[in-house]
């Protein structure tokens, strides 16, 4: 947690269940990232948290912006992103968006099919296009694969394609994964892809673009290598295949940036021993799975918890949220311990709960009100 954080949760005291982030923060983030890959162009990953304090700050830094949605493309022009530093990152749009953000000026988009890429040749004609290339996610918490990319042979045939249909086949991406904890996976999909970027060019088709998505992690219960490490894994693999001839670099970076920016406050609703013969306790707490921590899926993403009485003895728990569903639990398995005097109206705070928490929050259900917002 940030000093200022701290100081505002002491004075203010904002009701829970609350998120706090820390706007400088972010910026130092944002910062961080660019001094330790200097040759990359930032595009933020917009659905880590699209808050409009956020968007802005980054727009005052010279960042540029990844969009999944024309709601997002809106945003990040409301405040104040120059169309030319938005780009569409979505493999999966409808026809209307994609015309409504061309007319907006937007002329970079991604795509992974032959449908797909039809739809922006009549939407956005002549735009820059760049293909997604589906690459292993072992290593990472919360992964993306299955859902988008394509194989090198189809992204090869869809690059000549896009020219065919008169459209600027620009470059070539591909996600390794969120909280990807392993430099080696980048170092790996650029292999595959550099071959394919050298056989393109060798083709005839002007490829100037390499976007290695996002994934980079940060500490949540347990510590992760830091940003260097994966810099340089990036750096050893971009000058191992392309030598001196490396293309325009676009990383998509969203909870490294955002993350550890801001921390959840919840209260505990109830401490119970549900069965009197065992010692685990279940701590249910006022902000759960329906509450934004959507990432707690499969216990996938694992917050560290801090209590008014840590540093005293501890037991096990399992931790759930206050809704009658019973997807509701954030962690049974992940072998969590929490204060033995936690009790009914304590406040806790999960750290790191920057990225991918606020958006996740339903809409009222059980009647909960969606996670309180404070940007400082
Ligand atoms: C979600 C997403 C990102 C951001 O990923 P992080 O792991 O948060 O850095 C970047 N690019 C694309 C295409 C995404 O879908």
């Amino acid at each position: 947690m940030t000093p200022k954080i701290a100081r505002y949760l002491a004075e203010a005291r904002p009701a829970a269940p609350c998120l706090v982030v820390d706007v400088d923060r972010v910026a130092e983030n944002y910062r961080a990232l660019r001094a330790a890959l200097p040759l990359a162009r930032i595009y933020y990953a917009v659905k880590a948290n699209p808050a409009r304090p956020i968007l802005e700050r980054l727009v005052g830094l010279e960042s540029a912006f990844d969009a999944a949605s024309i709601e997002e493309v809106e945003a990040c022009l409301a405040a104040g992103a120059a169309p030319a530093a938005i780009g569409f990152g979505n493999t999966i749009k409808k026809e209307s968006a994609i015309a409504r953000a061309h007319r907006a000026g937007i002329s970079l988009f991604a795509f992974d099919s032959a449908e797909e890429l039809a739809k922006i040749a009549r939407a956005a004609p002549g735009s820059r296009v760049y293909c997604r290339i589906l690459v292993a996610n072992d290593g990472a918490d919360w992964p993306l694969s299955r859902k988008f990319g394509t194989s090198v042979d189809q992204a090869r045939a869809l690059m000549l394609r896009a020219g065919e249909l008169g459209l600027d086949p620009y470059g070539l991406s591909f996600h390794v994964g969120s909280q990807q904890k392993d430099g080696g996976a980048y170092e790996a999909a650029i292999g595959q892809v550099a071959m394919l970027f050298t056989d393109l060019t060798e083709r005839g088709v002007d490829l100037r673009m390499l976007n290695l998505g996002g994934g980079f992690p940060i500490s949540y219960r347990e510590e992760v290598p830091a940003i260097d490490h994966f810099a340089r894994a990036i750096m050893h693999a971009l000058t191992r295949h392309f030598g001196n001839n490396i293309p325009d670099i676009v990383i998509e970076p969203g909870r490294f940036v955002v993350g550890d920016a801001g921390v959840a406050r919840s209260e505990v609703v109830l401490v119970s021993r549900r069965d009197p013969a065992s010692d685990l306790r279940w701590v249910y707490l006022d902000l759960g799975r329906f509450g934004g921590l959507a990432e707690t899926e499969g216990e996938a993403i694992r917050y560290a918890i801090a209590t008014p009485h840590d540093g005293g003895a501890a037991g096990p728990v399992a931790i759930a949220g206050p809704t009658c569903d019973g997807a509701d639990i954030l962690y049974e398995k992940a072998g969590y311990r929490l204060p033995l005097a936690l009790d009914a109206g304590d406040t806790v705070t999960l750290l790191a709960t920057g990225a991918y928490v606020s958006t996740y929050a339903s809409q009222g259900f059980n009647g909960f009100a969606p996670l309180a917002e404070h940007y400082i």
